[in-house]
Order: C-alpha cells, then structure tokens, then sequence
C-alpha cells in the first residue's frame, strides 16, 4: 500500500484544479513533498493542533483540508507560535498537507454542488462566474480503419463533449505522406521510400482540463510511431465556472418550513433568518462558507433566499432592503461536507491509500 502524493493531487485536482480557486485563495500542496509515498490520508475542514494529534495518532502520513492552513503570509514557522507549532509537527512528524478550497467551492460536483444535493434543490446553476473554461481543437491525422479507436481514446480523455453530446468529431479523407528515415520502425512503409497513406483527418474539441491527457489517450490509441496532430486555442467561451449557485426548490416553501428543513440537514441547534417567515421562497442561491458578500448579487439576481454563513448585522439590514431572505446556517456547518465529500471522493478512485475523515469537533462555536 502506499501513493505518490503527486498521483493524489493528480487525483484531487480532476475533481477541483487548482486553477478555479479565487486569487486571493492559496491552494494546493502547503506542506510536504510532491514525490513523498504515503498510505494514510486524514480528510478535515481545518488543521488544527487537534487534527494533528489525530493524524499523528492515527498514523496519517497526509492531511487533505478545506482551509488552508498557511494563508495570510507567514513570516516565520516558530515552534512557540500556533501555525509555527502546526508546521514544525507535520515536518517532524513527515505528514503532508493539502488544501482545496475556493478550487473546491467552485468545482462541479464540489462543494456547492453539494449542499444543492443536500437541499434537494434544482436546476443549479452558477452564481457569480469566476471564469470560462478555455476550448481547443485537436486535429489528428490517422490511418483509415483506425480512427474510431483514436476518436475513442479522445472520447475517454475527455474530448469531444459538447453539452449532452459526446464523441463529437469531424472527419474527412485525404493523403498523408512520409518518408520513413533511418532508425524508424514504420507501421506503414519502408525506410527510405516516400509513402502515401488513406488517412483521416480527425477534429475535436477539447476543454483545457482535458486536454494532456487528451493528448496521452490520443497518441496511445494511435497505430503510428509518430503521430501527426496539431492543437488551436479557440475563442469559443467554454463551460462557464464561479463561485455560489442558483437552484429551485421543486415547489415553493413558507420560509420558516424551509428553514426547518435546513436545521434538520445541516443539524443545527439554531438557524439565523432575515425577513418575513410566513412569505414563501423558490429560487434559492446558495454559497457555503461566508457568503454575505453575495447579498446584492443574488438579490439582483432575483433569488428569494440566500443560505450561507458569517453574515453580520449589517449585511442583514442590507438583505431586508433589498427584499432578499438571509438563512445563516453557520460557517462550519455549511462547509463540514468537506469531509465526506473528499472522503468519497477519492475512495472511489483508484488509490492504494486508506482514507479516513477527521472525528476531531473543530467548530469553534458552541450553541448552548
Ligand atoms: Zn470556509
């Protein structure tokens, strides 16, 4: 037993690559060693000096966490401080530490997407649009009777989705030629003679994301030594990526039930509300964490009610103008998903590690 943490990262960041998160945001490998084998991960919302005595205990070599655990810039790593203490212990004591956060915010299928799950709300869609994938095309030239295997490879790599469709490709016949030169081992061909080859000329589309290993399932699939393509950045605006999501709930709900059900959900002893209980709400915008700054946004964007954490009195008092409904479910208890999320996750990935969620109670709030 035992992974190359370069291979979980790999691994994490299909799911959330490092390239979502916002700038302000640090993300990725914190502490550690990309090339470092371990066997024990511990999945938590924050490390903590108790989340390191459970993963020295527990004999976790590696800590994956929401938040990250160097953030505002450090300045020193001293024994005797807090986060000087957390560093020096994971070194000690050779435990890596990873973190996705804003990354995994807004990821499909992240943590967003998650408490839309939760809620059982519909038809999601992003809040505030961070970014846009970026498209290429990939034109490949492959012998004829080989390109739905090659198509196939791109297919499996990621390649040629466009909306519900995948496979999308165009294809038209023509000529290659080569001449195969000395130390060649041709598929076709002699060395020295000039060939001419039935080939296919191949296109697809390609997320950025997709597009290496696009590349490493293409060539793989394909019967030539060396394989002719060429790769064209497109203009086209790719899926688009942000922060927050907008979601129904299947039918309209009283405000006070619909927080209720949240309370159950995220089991709270307590949930904070703005505006009128008794009034009905649909159109919900969610965004884990500390959300508040999305106020204006959703209510602009015509949501009856924002559910997130950290909001303060005066952001509330800006939500009753504005007639948007405010459900505060807490910080932690909107992003504690985390753990099973990533705990999920990468158990059902192909990873020779034991993965395990952190028992440690981090929520620094007591509700009495
Ligand atoms: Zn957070």
């Amino acid at each position: 037993m035992g992974e190359k943490i370069k291979n979980i990262i790999k691994t994490m960041e299909t799911l959330a690559s490092k390239h979502y998160a916002m700038k302000w945001d640090n993300v990725g490998l914190q502490v550690g060693s990309k090339e470092a084998e371990v066997r024990k991960v511990i999945v938590c919302l924050d490390v903590t000096k108790e989340v390191m005595k459970e993963a020295i205990e527990n004999k976790a070599d590696m800590i994956i966490a929401h938040h990250p655990v160097i953030f505002s810039p450090l300045k020193s790593v001293v024994k005797e401080d807090y986060k000087g203490n957390l560093i020096h212990e994971a070194i000690k004591n050779d435990i890596h530490i990873y973190s996705a956060h804003t990354n995994m915010d807004i990821a499909k299928d992240g943590l967003n997407d998650y408490i839309v799950d939760k809620l059982a709300l519909e038809n999601p869609d992003i809040l505030d649009i961070t970014d846009r994938e970026k498209l290429y095309k990939i034109v490949v030239f492959v012998p004829k009777g080989h390109e739905d295997k090659v198509a196939d490879g791109l297919a499996e790599a990621g390649a040629g989705h466009i909306g519900n469709y995948s496979h999308c490709s165009f294809r038209i016949e023509g000529t290659g030629t080569f001449k195969p030169q000395e130390g060649t081992n041709p598929f076709i061909g002699k060395q020295g003679e000039l060939e001419k080859v039935e080939e296919i000329r191949l296109e697809t589309i390609v997320p950025q994301s997709r597009l290496a290993q696009s590349i490493e399932k293409m060539t793989a699939a394909h019967p030539y030594e060396e394989v002719a393509y060429d790769i064209f950045p497109l203009n086209n605006l790719g899926e688009k990526r942000g922060i927050g999501r907008i979601a129904t709930l299947p039918s309209s709900k009283v405000l006070s039930d619909f927080a209720k059900g949240i309370k159950e959900i995220f089991q709270l002893k307590a949930v904070k509300v703005t505006g009128d209980i008794t009034e009905e709400v649909k159109k919900i915008a969610v965004v884990n964490g500390s959300g508040a700054d999305y106020i204006q946004l959703a209510a602009a964007r015509g949501c009856d009610c924002l559910v997130t954490g950290d909001v303060k009195y005066h952001e509330a008092q800006t939500a009753l103008e504005l007639g948007i409904k405010v459900i505060d479910a807490g910080h932690f208890e909107t992003e504690m998903f985390f753990t099973d999320l990533v705990v999920n996750y990468l158990k059902g990935q192909n990873l020779n590690i034991e993965v395990i969620a952190s028992q440690t109670k981090i929520n620094p709030f007591n509700i009495l």
